[in-house]
């Protein structure tokens, strides 16, 4: 009897704690499904290491190994390297069903019931929702399908320049043809989206199974004060604020109790007992070049006290910021200040 699995990709060591904290999270809520991490050539033996205790397998994907299609592909479309390594969950044929998911999601329930939906079942992405979002997605192993969406990449390209513009090409009446195949949106809950509908999320947000920190900047960007477990260094980004303080936490809180111990194992490190902690970040587009990594030992940083605090802003610039889109979401505009807000509104 084949089997079923939760799949993520990392192709380097900053998404490979991203899969670490996600498989954890699967781990937490008692799957009873294998866990499936697929990674690329630039992940350090450490983080292999730390992957290899949570996940039931770890295989290497290596584009130019794949046959003669990827080549390809690859040839012909040198920008879609992480993409085309996506679609390599379809080689996993020694499952039945799988899903796929980001190694920038997390899981807050148990989302098993998920294997009951059919190829391909997705989430709408909360830009465009007559796409779906490629960060969550049902689909079936097969060699033939995975052939096909190679081809298919290597005719077409990708829209949008990645793995949801050729999947959403490729499965193309998810739009219209089978309501079934429609995830709801709490199955792959885009942190910034939150903020686009605040009374939606206050009212359904407690049903929220998988959070997904999409956009530019990544949980692993900030650094997390393990003694008071707040996050703290906002990275000097106008998306950044976007990221739900409350998920960021829950992100953060999984990394420091059940990652770190097995990174630091990994690295030969001692245990820590408090201080900041950091995971490594870049520009997400420079992450896979070789050489450029960032030391990946996870450090202590200086307490969060010898960090400069904010300037305050008068209200004419906030009001100058939030016009420009750049919200103060950890700050002025956090999301208590804003529920609050909303509540005087309501009441
Ligand atoms: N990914 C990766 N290395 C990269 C970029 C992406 O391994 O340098 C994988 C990872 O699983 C990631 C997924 O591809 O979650 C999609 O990319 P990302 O989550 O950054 O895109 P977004 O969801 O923000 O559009
Ligand atoms: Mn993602």
């Amino acid at each position: 009897m084949f089997g079923e699995a939760f799949v993520t990709l990392a192709t380097n060591d900053n998404y490979a704690k991203g899969a670490m904290v996600l498989g954890c999270s699967l781990r937490e809520h008692r799957t009873t499904r294998k866990l499936v991490a697929l990674i690329g050539p630039h992940v350090t033996e450490p983080c292999r290491e730390a992957l290899h205790s949570i996940f039931d397998e770890v295989r290497s994907v290596d584009i130019m190994d794949s046959g003669d299609a990827a080549q390809l592909a690859l040839m012909q479309r040198p920008d879609l390297g992480v993409t085309l390594t996506k679609l390599h969950c379809w080689t996993l044929t020694h499952y039945d069903k799988c899903v796929f998911m980001d190694a920038d999601t997390m899981a807050l329930s148990n989302i098993d019931e998920l294997f009951e939906r059919e190829e391909l079942s997705a989430a709408p992405d909360p830009g465009w929702p007559d796409c779906f979002n490629s960060g969550v997605f049902v689909f079936r192993p097969s060699v033939e399908t995975h052939e096909k969406l190679l081809t298919f990449c290597a005719d077409n390209g990708s829209f949008d320049g990645g793995d949801q513009g050729i999947l959403n090409s490729f499965f193309n009446t998810w739009a219209t043809a089978d309501i079934s195949k429609h995830l709801p949106f709490v199955y792959n809950l885009s942190s910034i989206a939150i903020y686009s509908y605040l009374p939606a999320f206050k009212h359904y947000g407690r049903d929220a199974k998988v959070v997904h920190f999409l956009g530019k900047t990544k949980p692993w960007c900030y650094s997390y004060d393990a003694q008071s477990g707040e996050v703290v260094n906002r990275p000097q980004d106008p998306e950044s604020g976007r990221l739900h303080p409350d998920y960021l936490q829950t992100w953060w809180r999984m990394y420091a109790t059940s990652v770190m111990p097995l990174l630091q194992r990994a690295y030969g490190d001692q245990p820590f007992n408090s201080g900041v902690l950091e995971a490594s970040c870049q520009e997400k587009l420079q992450q896979d070049k070789p050489g450029d990594q960032m030391p990946s030992s996870p450090t202590i940083a200086p307490p969060t006290g010898t960090a400069p605090s904010p300037r305050r802003v008068s209200s004419e610039e906030r009001k100058q910021r939030w016009e420009a889109g750049q919200m103060d979401y950890l700050g002025d505009d956090s999301f208590a200040n804003i529920e609050r807000k909303l509540d005087s509104f309501l009441k």
